[in-house]
């Protein structure tokens, strides 16, 4: 059957029908599988803030997929074409991803339909603010029912506003900064959220090449280093994962996608460079050193051994996928390959990472940030100072018995240096994402060998995730 005939399915059909394949491997008691699918609610709300004399109305969501365990948990997107369908199929797998990854959330997300770079920051503060207080009075907001994060469109400025506007609302609760994740270090961030995403993807490629025989299903071999890598979009995650990639693995960028067309360079692209030029003039246009394809998408098709689309959801489907000639491709953005197109990808055995573990390092470290907002304390603050001491006890020992027994070591002053510096908060939030990434690929390596009817990484963790989900259902009774 001609693949292009068939018609391309939703964003949410997309997840649903991923859903639908995993849980037909399943044994789930009747009627539990509909309840873990079905979106739970939508609210919508449309309001109004005065700009430039005159109102604009503005149309936002907040989708809360399942409430298994709360809050629930899930980003704010800002972009013109968020609309419903898209937020209810993210806040789905946010309920996976959260399940997947140990994160003690439900799922959730939120949309607002607005082009950012169309108002300047006072606009897009008083947009935000009033988008917030609409979802904080209905707790949609609200650091034990409901927590956003930053997404598409929103960072750490966006964060600061809407935890500033819950707390000007709940004057009295002392643990309102845990209204919201992804806020900057000053005003109740942690340390490392920024860039947590794109490391998360790093440490997921990191844990698929330790091992020869995952990496063999791919027809790749050897380590990262030299690895070739396309990326589509260089926001927040794509130019997180390809920067630490090429910086402390040795992989070399030779793709870059953006909305104004894509950059190439089979010798490798600086990314810090190609960043600074889209910070400066708004897009990868007139980039030195490169060819410029004004039709970016096309560039996924090019020869790579790691594609990493880092944008929007639906960008590998049924009109290019038979054509995509990475061996492996890392999801760091959510849904970047529909449902058709992964069925193809999966019959030319390309092997995909998907979404809902690829990208979880966001939602983990928001999770380390919670807890960190909740305890109002940072972490490391406590044991700091001792872990050194400690260490240098051990140093002290160990020289004070070289010298009374002659034997004359020394220890080295960078191996004194390092071992001596008690962990500081980004020290142990990288250790602990990485951890969390290490386990949750563990877990779905395992169903991926060894479950003869799972052939692929995404049946594999919506198993586990699923699986999860229903436990926690069956633990309340339900
Ligand atoms: P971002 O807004 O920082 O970056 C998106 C980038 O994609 C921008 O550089 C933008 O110019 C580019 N882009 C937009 N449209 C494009 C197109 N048509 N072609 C090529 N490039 C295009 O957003 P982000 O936070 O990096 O999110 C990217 C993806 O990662 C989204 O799917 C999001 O849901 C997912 N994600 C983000 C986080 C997070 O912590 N920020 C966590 C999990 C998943």
């Amino acid at each position: 059957m001609n693949m292009s005939m068939k018609a391309e399915p939703s964003f949410r059909e997309s997840v649903d029908l991923m859903f639908n394949r995993a849980v037909a491997l399943m044994d789930l008691p009747p009627g539990l599988e509909e309840k873990i699918r079905v979106c739970n609610s939508t609210y919508t709300v449309r309001f109004g803030v005065r700009l430039r004399g005159q109102m604009h109305t503005f149309t936002g969501y907040r989708s809360v997929h399942s409430e298994h365990m709360e809050p629930v948990k899930g980003g704010i997107r800002f972009a013109s074409s968020v609309h419903q369908d898209e937020v209810e199929a993210l806040a789905a797998l946010m309920t996976y991803k959260c399940a997947l990854v140990e994160a003690p959330f439900g799922g959730s997300k939120g949309g607002l339909r607005i082009d950012p770079r169309q108002y300047d920051e006072h606009e897009l503060e008083q947009i935000t603010r009033r988008f917030a207080y609409e979802l904080a009075k209905r707790d949609l907001i609200h650091p034990s029912q409901n927590v956003p994060a930053p997404d598409m469109g929103t960072g750490e400025r966006e964060m600061a506003w809407i935890a500033d506007q819950y707390a000007r609302m709940n004057t009295t609760d002392i643990n309102a900064r845990a209204c919201v994740t992804g806020k900057p270090l000053n005003a109740g961030g942690i340390a490392g959220r920024v860039e947590a995403t794109g490391r998360g993807v790093q440490y997921a490629l990191r844990e698929f090449f330790r091992d020869p025989q995952d990496m063999a299903k791919a027809g790749l071999t050897g380590s990262l280093d030299g690895k070739r890598v396309i990326v589509q979009g260089l926001g927040n995650v794509g130019y997180h994962a390809a920067k630490f990639l090429v910086e402390e693995d040795g992989a070399v960028v030779i793709g870059i996608i953006e909305r104004d067309g894509a950059l190439f360079n089979p010798q490798g692209l600086d990314v810090e460079a190609v960043r600074n030029w889209i910070v400066g003039r708004g897009g990868v246009t007139g980039f030195p050193d490169a060819a410029h394809t004004a039709e970016g998408s096309v560039v996924m098709e090019e020869e790579c051994d790691i594609l990493i689309p880092a944008a929007l959801e639906g960008v590998i489907n049924l009109s290019n996928a038979e054509r995509i000639k990475a061996p492996l491709i890392i999801e760091a953005a959510n849904g970047p390959v529909t449902a058709g197109a992964d069925d193809i990808l999966r019959q030319k055995g390309t092997v995909i990472i998907p979404d809902m573990y690829a990208n979880a390092g966001g939602v983990t470290v928001s999770y380390f940030e919670w807890v960190k907002n909740l305890s109002h304390i940072r972490f490391g603050r406590m044991q700091r100072r001792q872990e050194e001491a400690r260490h240098q006890l051990v140093i002290d020992e160990l020289e004070r018995l070289s010298a009374d027994t002659g034997i004359g070591w020394t220890l080295s002053p960078n191996f004194k240096q390092k071992y001596l510096r008690g962990a500081d908060e980004l020290e142990l939030v990288r250790s602990g994402l990485d951890d969390t990434m290490r386990i949750a690929y563990q877990s779905m390596r395992e169903v991926w060998h060894e479950n003869d009817r799972v052939d692929d990484l995404r049946t594999a963790a919506y198993l586990v995730a699923i699986g999860k989900v229903a436990s926690s259902y069956r633990a309340k009774g339900l």
